[in-house]
């Protein structure tokens, strides 16, 4: 830490005193251990009676936080936390609109240090506490939203887990957190901001969320905006205009309504993709046209119940002349942006997300959990890193092949255009040759090599590359990806000692694995049914 760095930690955790007071009487702020757009995070120590100092972890949300967003995260904290591997939360602490968070501090690792030495079993014991925690949220009717390894501490030592960060949290219509109904219907009622100012040309220009400089992409907190907790931060937006909450309205509305004609621009190669939506979705056109031009349009008002409502009942047969071309034309330019949470980051969000699928399930988490077993079997993390969610889509169709990827976004009612057609690629070959663990000389087919855009090693910052790429390339990729040849001969031997059971990984794994990412969230497996699956059949839950 530099001495600046130091002066400015000492200035925090001085800020933070003096914006809840009642924090000096009992804790000792050590240190910042994370900061994200919407909580800043700090090691602090309590003498207990015992004469023992007890580690505490002091989270402060950001004061614009929206009052039920907030009480949302605690109920979820109080009611499903403290037991299944799910955080729990000992305290609560406020003043003004300052809120503190103190929860039991539980020492973890930093995913990215570790994942390339941890043992097989280490893994099958990870993702299995993972699921577990997920069955436990799920029963209580909590879709998480942004399950990613930084929001699931691991303490390799202790082989203790704590699912963390109910931020974005969604109750299922059935939920038993009563205040994650409130924050449903709100998150429902949704953005209907009319923004094009980030669709320029054909191209999809994300702005960046907030004036924090961004952190390297490899640290694990991903500078990306949470838009979930957007319906708030536009409340808030009204109130006080932070500018960054104003910018992230901006950032949501990437996806028009049917202006999906957006190229993913490329130098070379050029993926078309325009998830479609279904004719009972679409718009009347005069009534899209008389949409309110505001940045931000208060929840609940009249005209987005009556803009909803002839959304349904537009005719189905209207179309217009952009179809399956490259352009947006002024008919599409006009239509609202369909209302649908995407919570989380891009890399982890489910193919439905990404397609702003208004029917989002508990199988979301799951999704993403199905992408931190990819990380861990390949080894490459961040697995997708996509500043966009068409990125992120068209990242998952090269894994996953991009006729499948189509056919699933159908079940869900989205049309999804590609303009290359991307083969499904074989789950064990792909994490084998990512792992360099494809050593018993099992034949890689050419199409089921990996590619360029699933290694953090091969993203650029330049995002006029950030695209997937051709088949023909794939040769070239390879030879970055794979390990080298004497490795797979001469240290043959040598290595078999240390693969520390990755020679062995059993086909149970990646029929997992291919399970969890089912793109049809309809037939994904449920943690519940995951967690009895014959992978972890040596385990209990
Ligand atoms: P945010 O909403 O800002 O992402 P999180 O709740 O995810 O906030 O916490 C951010 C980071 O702080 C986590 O990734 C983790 O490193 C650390 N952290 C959070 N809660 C705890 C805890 N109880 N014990 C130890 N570290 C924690
Ligand atoms: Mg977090
Ligand atoms: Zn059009």
């Amino acid at each position: 830490m530099s001495a600046s760095e130091v002066a400015g930690l000492r200035e925090d955790i001085e800020n933070l005193y003096e914006a809840v007071p009642q924090l000096k009487n009992v804790f000792n702020i050590k240190d910042k251990i994370g900061e994200g757009t919407f909580s800043s995070v700090y090691l602090g120590t309590a003498l207990l009676k015992s004469g023992e100092e007890e580690k505490f972890a002091l989270k402060h949300l950001i004061p614009t936080s929206h009052p039920v967003r907030i009480a949302a995260e605690l109920q979820c904290l109080t009611e499903a936390g403290g037991q299944e591997n799910v955080m729990g939360i000992k305290y609560c602490l406020r003043k003004n609109d300052h809120v503190v968070i103190i929860m039991p501090y539980l020492e973890h690792e930093s995913f990215l240090d570790i994942l390339n030495n941890l043992t097989f079993d280490e893994v099958r014991d990870y993702m299995f506490n993972l699921l577990k925690a997920l069955r436990h949220i799920h029963h209580f009717g909590i879709v998480h939203r942004d399950i990613k390894p930084s929001n699931f501490l691991y303490n390799r030592r202790l082989k203790e887990y704590a699912l963390v960060d109910f931020g974005l949290a969604q109750g299922t219509p059935d939920t038993k957190i009563e205040l994650l109904k409130v924050v449903k219907s709100e998150g429902q009622q949704g953005s209907c901001s009319l923004n094009k100012a980030h669709i320029t040309g054909n191209r999809v220009s994300v702005p960046h969320p907030s004036s924090k400089p961004l952190a390297p992409p490899s640290a694990s907190k991903v500078p990306i905006s949470k838009p979930g907790a957007l319906s708030q931060s536009q409340i808030k937006a009204g109130k006080d205009g932070k500018e960054g909450f104003v910018n992230l309205s901006a950032q949501r509305s990437v996806f028009g309504e049917r202006n999906f004609n957006i190229r993913i621009s490329a130098p070379t190669d050029i993926a078309i993709m325009r998830p479609i939506k279904q004719p009972r979705m679409m718009m009347d056109v005069s009534s899209r046209k008389l949409a309110p031009r505001k940045k931000v349009v208060p929840l609940k008002t009249a005209s987005s119940v009556a803009a909803r409502k002839s959304a349904s009942t537009c005719p189905s047969n209207l179309t217009c002349d952009c179809y399956a071309t490259d352009r947006v034309c002024s008919v599409c330019l006009s239509r609202r942006q369909q209302v649908a949470a995407r919570a989380g980051t891009p890399g982890f969000r489910a193919p439905e997300v990404l397609t702003k699928c208004p029917d989002q399930t508990t199988a979301i988490d799951v999704w993403s959990a199905g992408i931190i077993f990819l990380s861990l079997l390949s080894g490459r993390y961040p697995f997708f890193k996509a500043s966009d969610d068409l990125t992120a889509l068209a990242q998952i169709m090269t894994i996953l092949g991009s006729r499948e990827t189509i056919r699933a976004a159908k079940t869900f009612g989205k049309s999804v255009l590609c303009s290359k057609e991307a083969p499904a690629q074989n789950l064990r070959t792909l994490c084998e040759n990512l792992r360099g663990t494809n050593l018993s000389g099992r034949k890689s087919d050419p199409m089921h090599r990996p590619l360029n855009s699933c290694g953090p090693d091969l993203q650029t910052d330049n995002p006029k590359k950030e695209t997937f790429v051709s088949p023909q390339s794939h040769e070239e990729q390879d030879q970055k990806m794979l390990p080298p040849k004497n490795t797979v001969t001469g240290d043959f031997k040598r290595m078999r000692i240390d693969m520390k059971g990755w020679d062995l990984v059993p086909d149970e794994a990646y029929h997992l694995l291919g399970r969890l990412l089912d793109l049809n969230p309809a037939t994904r497996i449920t943690a519940d049914e995951a967690l009895v699956h014959p992978f972890f059949r040596a385990l209990s839950s």
